[in-house]
């Protein structure tokens, strides 16, 4: 059962049955192994204690919020993709959730070819950086990154990012002073073309920042080229 080894294991915490059923129905179909609770609680604790190549996380759940299991899955690993499943009236918390490290999000009601699209994506993500060798460590202007380790350093300060600021800040590294528009970021790193997903781009862009400046609101590392995107100082 070779390939059992290599089914991708997701913890979907979801406390609207109805959701949960479907989302285990098409994503098993996919043949990705799920683990569901409905619980915030035990889903912090699975999130906690379990290796997961994705969690799926509702916002609003019994006992606790996912805004706050996103958090301390973040403080204790910084890696593993999370995707938040919000509804629309969620707005603040949804952009709260890419505050505290989720690396995208899903709007209630959502179709299941969105959410199929939106797990690959992450997923691939992951695979792809996993794929890559320890000779393909990027350098540039101090800041170093691995991915194979997943490691990041700003003129020898590590730094924790998760997947979806890594992916961004290599991106910027892998060209160092091309400019890049939220369109452009949006379709490189995310894997969609969505629109609606343009404010993302800057929630991304502002985290980082925090992450690896000394002064955010003057950058020295990315850079904002007004009205046509952003780059990485060379
Ligand atoms: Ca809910």
């Amino acid at each position: 059962m070779a390939q059992e080894c290599n089914k991708k294991s997701i913890l979907l915490v979801e406390d609207e049955q109805e959701i949960a059923d479907i989302v285990m129905l098409h994503l098993g179909d996919l043949n990705y192994s799920i683990t569901h609770t409905a619980d915030g609680i035990k889903g912090l604790t699975l999130a906690l204690q379990g290796s997961w190549d994705l969690i799926l996380l509702d916002l609003t759940l019994p006992r606790i919020d996912g805004l706050d299991i996103c958090k301390q899955v973040r403080e204790s690993n910084p890696a593993t993709p999370i995707i938040l499943i919000s509804a629309r009236s969620e707005e603040s918390e949804r952009v709260l959730g890419l505050d505290v490290g989720a690396d995208d999000y899903i709007t209630k009601p959502f179709s299941i070819d969105e959410l199929i699209a939106r797990v690959k994506a992450v997923l691939r993500r992951v695979d792809a950086l996993q794929g890559l060798v320890a000779t393909d460590v990027v350098s540039v202007n101090g800041i170093v990154l691995d991915p194979l380790r997943h490691t990041v350093s700003i003129t020898g300060r590590a730094v924790n990012l998760t997947a979806r600021e890594f992916e961004l800040l290599l991106h910027f590294a892998k060209s160092p002073g091309q400019v890049f528009n939220r369109t452009e970021l949006l379709e490189k790193v995310w894997g969609t073309r969505h629109d609606g997903y343009l404010h993302t781009v800057n929630s991304h862009i502002n985290r980082l920042r925090s992450k690896i400046e000394s002064n955010p609101a003057k950058p020295e590392y990315i850079q904002t080229v007004w009205g046509v995107g952003y780059k990485l100082m060379a």
